[in-house]
């Protein structure tokens, strides 16, 4: 094959200072094959700032203990670290009270607590979960798990040639029957931004109740979960340059009052003996077993670094990348963005001629570039 003309040509003039930035990022000072890195999987998981790493190798060597257990220093230092992190987390979402804030592994957990609290006690026969074409498959497999166990039916909204949802076949397939709506903020595989205040306010107004898979928003954009509505919202650390292993869910506290425990272990009880258990109080009755702390712990240092950047400027200067990556790409012969949405985030999938995916991946690695090549866990989408 002839090696594509791709020739590089300066970034936009931008004022985002992006140089100082990737300084923060150590795994970014290496060469890969010979040639600098250029991580662009970010979709897959994001790298960590400098401060993320210090906090996490900071709490095992300073502040290791068991969280909301002992009264040793240590314990309570740990705890302190913990919840000062859920309200950061609190603070970057903008939830009413620390309450709502429930540590996960990640989206992935949150969606399937959910499902399996909320949906297991309030779903049955003739009951309907809405979701949509563009979704992971993190937020349609927890809903086609509980709709086989309560006998509700999933729906599927549909999308057009450019990857954005239909809006209105979406509120069409709205109705009495709708339980649930559950929709991707941003496509990971197409980069569409889904308006997701519309279709909670069109959920809300046929009584349902609304999740919102916030895994690709919260890297890339200021989320405020009450402007939106949103009944539930989650997001994962590692999509958002924090470690693996620690997300959050947001419910609004009326909902996580009334839903049953999913798991049962320590830290979710008050009191427990071999009659009954009396569950502790929002949000521990959530988080079963010993959380990761330091997860956490890094979690809510990588909040305050991009606090300090600021959501609004992160999303500015994408913006002018993805216009930059979208011409560039367009220019070579042959290669075909998929998914053109009017409002769309930094997320680009293309298909280059009849090259497979992988040998593109192999191509541009041996360039020290990482690209996602694949199904992108959205196999519908690529079905599509
Ligand atoms: N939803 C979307 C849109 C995602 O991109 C991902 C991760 N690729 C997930 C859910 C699942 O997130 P996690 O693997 O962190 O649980």
């Amino acid at each position: 094959m002839n090696k594509p003309a791709i020739t590089v040509s300066a970034l936009p003039a931008s004022t985002f200072p992006v140089e100082k930035y990737r300084a923060d990022f150590p795994i970014l000072q290496q060469q890969i094959n010979g040639k600098p890195l250029v991580y662009l999987d970010n979709a897959a998981t994001a790298q960590k700032p400098r401060v993320t790493i210090d906090t996490v190798v900071n709490y095992y060597q300073t502040s290791n203990a068991n969280v909301h257990r002992g009264v040793h220093t240590l314990s309570e230092r740990a705890t302190s670290t913990y919840e000062a992190a859920r309200e950061s987390a609190r603070r970057f979402i903008n939830a009413s009270s620390t309450s709502e804030i429930v540590f996960t592994r990640g989206t992935t957990e949150a969606i399937n607590l959910v499902a399996q609290s909320w949906g297991r006690d309030n779903l049955s026969s003739g009951d309907e979960v809405l979701i949509s074409h563009l979704e992971h498959h993190s937020n349609i497999v927890p809903w086609q798990f509980v709709c086989e166990q309560t006998g509700a039916t999933l729906r599927v909204a549909p999308m057009n040639d450019h990857g954005e949802l239909l809006l209105d076949e979406l509120k069409k397939m709205i109705g009495a029957q709708t339980k649930f709506v559950a929709v991707g903020h941003i496509s990971n595989a197409l980069g569409t931004i889904n308006p997701v205040k519309e279709i909670i306010s069109a959920a809300h107004d046929a009584g349902a109740l609304t999740l919102i898979d916030g895994a690709q928003a919260a890297p890339h954009c200021r989320i405020d979960v009450l402007d939106l509505d949103a009944d539930f919202y989650a997001i994962s650390g590692h999509k958002m340059f924090g470690p693996t292993g620690i997300g959050v869910l947001y419910g609004k506290e009326a909902l996580l009052d009334a839903m049953p425990p999913w798991q049962g272990g320590g830290e979710m009880i008050k009191m427990v003996s071999f009659d009954k258990t009396v569950f502790n109080d929002l949000p521990h009755k959530y988080e079963a077993g010993t959380p990761n702390i330091a997860g956490a712990a890094g979690l809510g240092a990588t909040i305050e670094y991009l606090e300090k950047i600021g959501m609004d400027a992160i999303a500015a200067y994408e913006s002018e990348l993805l216009a930059y990556a979208t011409d560039k790409l367009s220019a070579l012969a042959g290669l075909r963005i998929i998914g053109d949405a009017a409002n769309k985030a930094a997320v680009i999938s293309f298909i280059y001629g009849a090259i497979h995916p992988h040998d593109i991946g192999t191509i541009v690695d041996a360039e020290g570039v990482a690209i996602r090549t694949g199904h992108h866990c959205a196999m519908p989408v690529m079905e599509y």
